[in-house]
């Protein structure tokens, strides 16, 4: 085997996601380089250039040294993004990372999503309570993240100090949705436009935050699959994007609302890891590279998140059918630190492993 790289990979950002495209990359023969700041959790597997991502001159540098470039964080400034070979693309991005954009960009592609509204004003929001009703929930456009950057209004007291609450930021309220379960699916199309989907992913969250994922959805139907396949078939197509996207939907009565789509790998594809033929960094990867895209046949599968702290590698491997992935980073409260990954055969370990991560469920 030769070691000739067939591409040079260079991801602006190096925290887990970054980290995981790295792995992928080296079972692949693609050399992924990330941009961050020293002691990035990346910089344990990959070569770490020291860059702020805020300066657009210093990422452009960065892109110079690479012969594509990606994301690991929808957040990117747009302007640092401007001239790049950058997959996703920027407009992508652009959409992706302001929800009423993208709230506006599933409906004109026939995607239903939560009825909003637009909220720049306390007068604004009254007018949206009106409309939409209560309870609802208040999100920043921009710069949310797990759970972050929202409020929910129970009744009308909650109007006036609201907006205080998310930093009198643009926002948008949305009606509350009466969910049977939340999922994702993710795909990946390569620059041939060809596209491959992984199966429906149910997806539990506490406190904004990805609990547990669990393929297949138990309440998936081949009706399911083939509607969140179109959904995703038209965005990217619409886009022209190659690369890696998650959209997370609710299940309804009448189908499925998008929630919000992720121009990046996901969270609730880590189980592709080891329950997939291919995982969703390396279909990352291969798409981004104009390489043909991997098999998506997949087993059931479970994907435990670890919040605040690692447990020890010592409490770990006293279960065997674990898969362990400590991403290296310090304990914090509310921080994703790593993963664990089951067969979904594995019930009573999965339980056990539940209620040891998330004690106060
Ligand atoms: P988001 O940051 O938009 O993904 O929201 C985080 C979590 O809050 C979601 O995974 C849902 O559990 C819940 N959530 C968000 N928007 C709504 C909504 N319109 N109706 C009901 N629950 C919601």
């Amino acid at each position: 085997m030769s070691d000739v790289k067939t591409s040079r990979v260079g991801v602006l950002g190096a925290g887990q996601l970054a980290l995981m495209l790295a792995e992928a990359g080296k079972r692949l023969g693609v050399e992924v380089i990330c941009a961050g700041q020293p002691g990035d959790c990346a910089e344990q597997v990959a070569t770490l250039v020291v860059v702020d991502l805020n300066d657009a001159e210093q990422v452009a540098a960065f892109a110079k040294q690479v012969d594509v470039v990606t994301i690991e964080s929808e957040n990117t400034e747009m302007f640092v993004l401007e001239g790049l070979n950058v997959h996703p693309n920027a407009r992508a991005i652009g959409i992706a990372q302001d929800r009423l954009l993208e709230k506006r960009f599933f409906n004109e592609n026939g995607i239903g999503c939560a009825p909003f509204a637009q909220v720049d004003s306390t007068e604004d929001l009254q007018r949206a309570v009106a409309e939409l009703g209560l309870p609802s929930i208040l999100k920043t456009r921009r710069m949310g993240y797990d759970g972050k950057g929202q409020v929910r209004l129970e009744s009308s007291g909650d109007i006036a100090t609201a907006l205080a609450e998310v930093g009198n930021v643009p926002c948008i309220l949305e009606g509350m949705v009466r969910f049977r379960a939340e999922v994702s699916l993710i795909a990946a199309r390569g620059t041939t436009g060809e596209i491959v989907f992984y199966p429906l992913i149910e997806n539990v969250h506490r406190e904004g935050i990805l609990r547990r994922s669990t393929v297949p959805f138990a309440g998936a139907t081949a009706e399911l699959q083939e509607l969140a396949e179109t959904y995703l078939r038209k965005i990217l197509e619409a886009l022209e994007y190659v690369g890696v996207l998650a959209v997370e939907f609710f299940v309804v009565n009448r189908g499925l609302l998008a929630n919000e789509m992720a121009p990046r790998v996901h969270n609730s594809g880590h189980w592709t890891i080891e329950g997939s033929a291919t995982s969703q960094f390396e279909n990352h990867l291969r798409a981004i590279a104009g390489m043909e895209l991997g098999a998506t046949t997949s087993e059931p599968t479970v994907m435990l998140n670890c919040i605040g702290e690692m447990p020890s590698e010592v409490e770990t491997a006293s279960t065997a059918a674990l898969h362990r992935h400590d991403y290296g980073k310090e304990a914090r409260a509310g921080r994703k630190v790593g993963h664990i990954t089951f067969a979904a055969s594995e019930r009573e370990a999965i339980g056990r492993w539940y209620t040891r991560l998330n004690p106060e469920d």
